[in-house]
């Protein structure tokens, strides 16, 4: 007689949802394991890895000072058609993580080490069974955090997603901004970014609507070419996709929840979707750890769906007439007090 493993629940994908549902795992006590296909934690690297602090705490994302690369307390929104709006904190309000070393951590130190099995692909979903590459594995549930590609999950058609590219850059830090992002008709549907990475590097990169005729590094470089401070030689690069869909309504079939870039967890406005991927796994994984998926569907309906579809609904108001729509809201914020102007743009 063949064996299988048993768990009370088995989670899919140690991307950051996945990470965060097995801590939750951990920290209850129950006999779990996350699965992963690829070879280490933290590579590839899937985002920059920007956050807003006030919603890390909230959510009690981690904050040590060897996962942060830098800290945002300067922010200017720009357009190509010469608007644009500064704002300047005196306390830092986001942080930059260092992603392989953010993931790392979540993996060893947020919970203590987590029960991972990396190099073993995900092949089938069934009831009670889960079937990869190294073999079958059983649970009472299962958590499924396999990211924005997954064949597990909806497929994302061209009008919800976006593409997204990035280089890190051998560049100084600028004095000036910390985190700028340039809404322009070269990246309809999103923006180009320029964050600060480390003393001498910079994250560099852009997101917009599929557009098979381009190349994301073309899209990149046409535009970065127009500003002599954003050219550098490229140390490293990634690409990857953002889901731009509405949240889903039904996140938990049955025995199985589904967390993070799955089910659109992302803040369309600035296509952030660390903290909606933590949030969800954690949640996922504290009702997972009860015996009761129903308390995610709730926490999703009553919390985490309201706040991604306020973010969903303005990114469709921003980007309705392209960068024209987001020249036009700055310009009424030329109206605005200061403290609106940080409530509204801050807010994104
Ligand atoms: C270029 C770029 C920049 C970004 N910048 C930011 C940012 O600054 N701030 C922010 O908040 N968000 C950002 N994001 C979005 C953010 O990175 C994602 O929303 C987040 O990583 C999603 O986490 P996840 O756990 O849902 O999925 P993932 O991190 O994609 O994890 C899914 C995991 O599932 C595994 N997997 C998939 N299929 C299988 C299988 N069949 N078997 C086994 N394992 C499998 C994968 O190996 C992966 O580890 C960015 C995204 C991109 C592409």
């Amino acid at each position: 007689m063949s064996s299988v493993e048993h768990y009370d629940t088995i989670v899919l994908g140690a991307g950051t949802s996945g990470l965060a549902a097995g801590a939750a795992l951990k920290k209850a006590g129950k006999n779990y394991i996350i699965l992963d296909s690829k070879k280490e934690i933290g590579r590839p690297v899937r985002s920059t890895g920007a956050v807003s602090l006030e919603w890390v705490k909230r959510i009690n994302m981690p904050t040590a000072s060897e996962i942060v690369s830098s800290e945002i307390r300067r922010i200017k929104f720009t357009t190509d058609l010469g608007r644009s709006v500064k704002l300047k904190y005196p306390n830092p309000v986001g942080i930059v993580y260092n992603f392989e070393k953010y993931e790392k951590y979540l993996a060893t130190k947020f919970a203590g080490n987590l029960n991972i099995q990396l190099e073993t692909k995900v092949l089938d979903i069934g009831k009670n069974t889960v079937s990869t590459e190294k073999g079958d594995f059983s649970a009472d549930s299962f958590i499924v955090a396999l990211g924005p590609q997954s064949r597990f999950g909806k497929k994302l058609d061209k009008q919800n997603v976006l593409v997204a590219y990035e280089e890190i850059r051998k560049a100084p830090k600028r004095d000036d901004f910390d985190m700028i992002l340039w809404f322009s008709d070269m990246a309809p549907g999103g923006y180009f970014w320029d964050f600060a990475n480390d003393d001498d590097t910079r994250k560099i990169g852009v997101c917009y609507y599929p557009d098979s005729s381009k190349k994301p590094k073309d899209v990149l470089d046409a535009f970065t070419k127009k500003f002599p401070e954003l050219e550098g030689p490229m140390i490293e690069t990634m690409a990857h996709q953002i889901p731009l869909a509405r949240p889903a309504d039904v996140v938990t079939e049955e025995n199985r929840a589904y967390v993070g870039d799955m089910v659109n967890a992302v803040l369309n406005t600035t296509a952030g979707g660390l903290q909606g991927a933590f949030w969800s796994g954690t949640e996922a994984g504290n009702a997972a750890a009860m015996n009761d998926l129903s308390r995610y569907q709730a926490k999703w309906d009553q919390e985490i769906k309201p706040w991604l579809l306020r973010h969903h609904n303005i990114h469709r108001f921003m980007h309705k007439n392209g960068a024209r729509s987001i020249n036009r809201l700055m310009l009424y914020s030329k109206f605005m007090s200061g403290k609106k102007k940080q409530k509204i743009f801050g807010g994104l």
